[in-house]
């Protein structure tokens, strides 16, 4: 099946019972068993649950995976990864990762023996510097957030195969319908499903998807153990949300491209970052490993003064925190997305205060440019 066809009917069978078709919300904490020597495929629902497994096998269909699992939130599907390793072990991880993991990697795991080690993943000799006797994992965002940087995939997973590593990606920013790094040889695909999966600004859930059945049943004795599960009506707003991923990426992308046009002609715009730009360090690579540049981009305004009217003054898309809805959305990473990391590892890392990160939704990119165009003007 190609993609916008498994996306109406992977995972999500026909009700063999009734014909519905959309898939049954199973409200149920707990299934009967009939059999003293056999228990039923479902007991309790933080083990399984029919609707969440119908979300868990579309996801995994969809990035080209064995396993798929379903978590209450992107941070809970990232700190559950981090849980099959232990005490002493030792990451490399991209610097500019996603602040939340930041902070989970940087608090609570430093503080339960996780060694980490933060690199600049787009130099590939950082990664092979870091390298110790207890390196476990390269883990590792691209495009990267909010500066959209470019890590060669092929080139992460050879080191990692040479030094018997495994490749964890958190793909959120791409989905799987423009890059499915399973197929490049990473381990493991982390989604905060919150983003352009469920795209619809009304869930918080994760993913985690394994090519690999045997690391697949070590993820979800995590899951089951530590429990930060999807609730069943949260996994069907997300089939729902899912269906229509492909138009929207799309249509998401097509207005990003004309809007990354747009700005790179305002005389207010310092610099535009997006991977759909011949002049970006990291097209090269990107055009090698993804189909399209997606619908995030982040650009510097030239002073402070110009960041705050256009974050404040606004009308259309939201000045919010969050990405991959059908509302366009403008965030300030410095204050947002980046709270929880020092300002001095900020800057240090490039992300200034007159950094603005778009994520592009689905209203008509003629009246997205004239809302900024009024401010810029
Ligand atoms: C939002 C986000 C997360 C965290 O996901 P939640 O669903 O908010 O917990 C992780 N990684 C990236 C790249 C994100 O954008």
């Amino acid at each position: 099946m190609k993609f916008a066809t498994e996306l109406i009917h992977g995972g999500n069978p026909i009700d063999p019972e009734h014909g519905s078709l959309s898939h049954p919300i199973y409200l149920s904490s707990t299934f009967a068993q009939h059999s003293m020597d056999l228990f039923g495929r479902y007991d309790y629902a933080r083990s399984g649950n029919p609707t969440r497994e119908a979300l868990e096998e579309a996801v995994a269909g969809l990035e080209g995976g064995s396993t798929g699992l379903a978590f209450a939130s992107g941070m809970a599907a990232i700190a559950s990864t981090f849980l099959i390793f232990a005490p002493g072990d030792h990451l490399i991880v991209c610097e500019d990762v996603y602040g939340g993991t930041f902070r989970v990697l940087s608090t609570l795991f430093k503080g339960w023996g996780l060694e980490v080690s933060f690199v600049d993943a787009t130099d590939p000799a950082a990664i092979a510097a870091a390298l110790g006797p207890k390196t476990r994992a390269i883990y590792l965002e691209t495009p990267s957030n909010p500066l959209i940087k470019i890590t060669d995939l092929k080139g992460a997973v050879a080191l990692a195969k040479e030094n018997g590593l495994l490749t964890i990606i958190d793909n959120t920013f791409m989905t799987p319908y423009l890059q499915r790094p399973l197929e490049f040889g990473c381990d493991i695909v982390l989604h905060s499903g919150t983003k352009f999966l469920n795209g619809h600004s009304d869930v918080i859930c994760g993913f985690a998807v394994t090519a690999d059945a045997e690391l697949g049943r070590r993820l979800r004795f995590v899951q089951n153990a530590f429990g930060a599960v999807l609730g069943p009506q949260d996994c069907w707003l997300v089939l729902r949300g899912l269906k229509t991923l492909k138009v929207r990426m799309e249509e998401s992308q097509t207005s990003a491209r004309r809007i990354v046009a747009w700005l790179g002609e305002q005389k207010a715009v310092a610099k535009v970052y997006y991977p759909g730009l011949p002049e970006h360090p990291g097209y090269q690579i990107h055009q090698s490993q993804a189909s399209g540049p997606g619908a995030v981009l982040s650009f510097e305004l030239v002073d402070y003064q110009t960041t705050k009217r256009l974050l404040e003054g606004v009308k259309l898309a939201a000045f919010a925190v969050s990405l991959g809805g059908v509302e366009s959305i403008l965030s300030y990473p410095a204050k947002m997305s980046h709270a929880a990391m020092p300002a001095a590892e900020r800057e240090a890392r490039g992300i200034k205060d007159t950094l603005v990160r778009l994520s592009v939704g689905l209203e008509d990119a003629e009246d997205l440019i004239a809302d900024m165009q009024r401010i810029l003007g």
